[in-house]
């Protein structure tokens, strides 16, 4: 890839006790690219997106734009642009819409006029949202809860935006409504790390796929040259 690298992962590892669930993993994403980790269940997946933003303690270099990053803390990649949707969410289910919007931005401090042009990007993109700015979030459809999550890490204003399985739990339609919103981010330059299960959706985006099984990296590869399913399983099995 002739474009440099957003970031770059070197060794990273991660351990919950005596379980391995990352074993050395090598990793980059470059600048403006889309890039989907696939892999099955236990793979490891979730376990790499949350070492690289510090969640859990992991061992290996990771740098940002050429600035080693890999001694700071989840608050501090979050004021860099390193920025991670989590699986469940995350939600505050009794907040408003537009309070956990706010709470995105809160690294802002009083930068109003910043904050009003995120919001106004976020009700862009999504909406639905803007409709039910004042609604409580629980009361929200799964479908409109991710939407939201997505649109808090919008509101920090992400330079890389890794997401974990956005799709989960979510009816085909609106799943790919998720997803298509990801690719019109892409296409503005926001450099995303999908984590997915649903294949066929992440592919149609992603430039390039790396497939994890058992904590490690199997394959790397441009993403059209996955054509199926079929082809998946001979590299989770083998
Ligand atoms: P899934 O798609 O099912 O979420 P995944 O690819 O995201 O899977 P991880 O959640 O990263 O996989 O889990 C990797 C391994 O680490 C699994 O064997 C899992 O059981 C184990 N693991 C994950 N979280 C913990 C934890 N908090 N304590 C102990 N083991 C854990």
């Amino acid at each position: 890839d002739p474009r440099p690298a957003l970031i770059e992962v070197a060794g990273l590892s991660a351990s919950y006790g005596r379980v391995a669930a990352l074993k050395p993993v090598d990793l980059h994403v470059a600048e403006g690219e889309f890039v989907t980790v696939l892999g099955p269940n236990g793979a490891g997946k979730t376990t790499l997106l949350r070492a690289i933003c510090r969640l859990v303690d992991g061992a290996g270099r990771i740098s940002f734009r050429g600035q080693d990053i890999s001694t700071l803390r989840t608050h501090h990649l979050a004021r860099l642009g390193i920025v991670m949707v989590q699986e469940g969410r995350g939600l505050f289910g009794e907040m408003t819409v537009r309070e956990n919007l706010l709470l995105g931005a809160y690294g802002l401090g009083n930068a109003a006029d910043e904050v009003e042009r995120r919001f106004g990007q976020v009700y862009a993109l999504f909406p639905n949202l803007r409709q039910r700015a004042d609604q409580i979030a629980a009361s929200m459809s799964g479908g409109e809860q991710q939407m939201l999550a997505v649109g808090r890490a919008l509101m920090a204003g992400p330079k890389l935006l890794m997401l974990d399985e956005p799709s989960l739990g979510l009816a085909p339609r609106i799943a790919a409504g998720i997803l298509d919103a990801l690719g019109a981010l892409n296409r503005e330059g926001l450099g995303i790390l999908l984590v997915e299960q649903k294949a066929p959706l992440a592919l149609k985006l992603a430039q390039r796929v790396y497939v994890l099984a058992s904590g490690s990296v199997r394959a790397e590869l441009p993403a059209h040259e996955i054509g199926s399913h079929h082809d998946l399983a001979r590299f989770y099995f083998h």
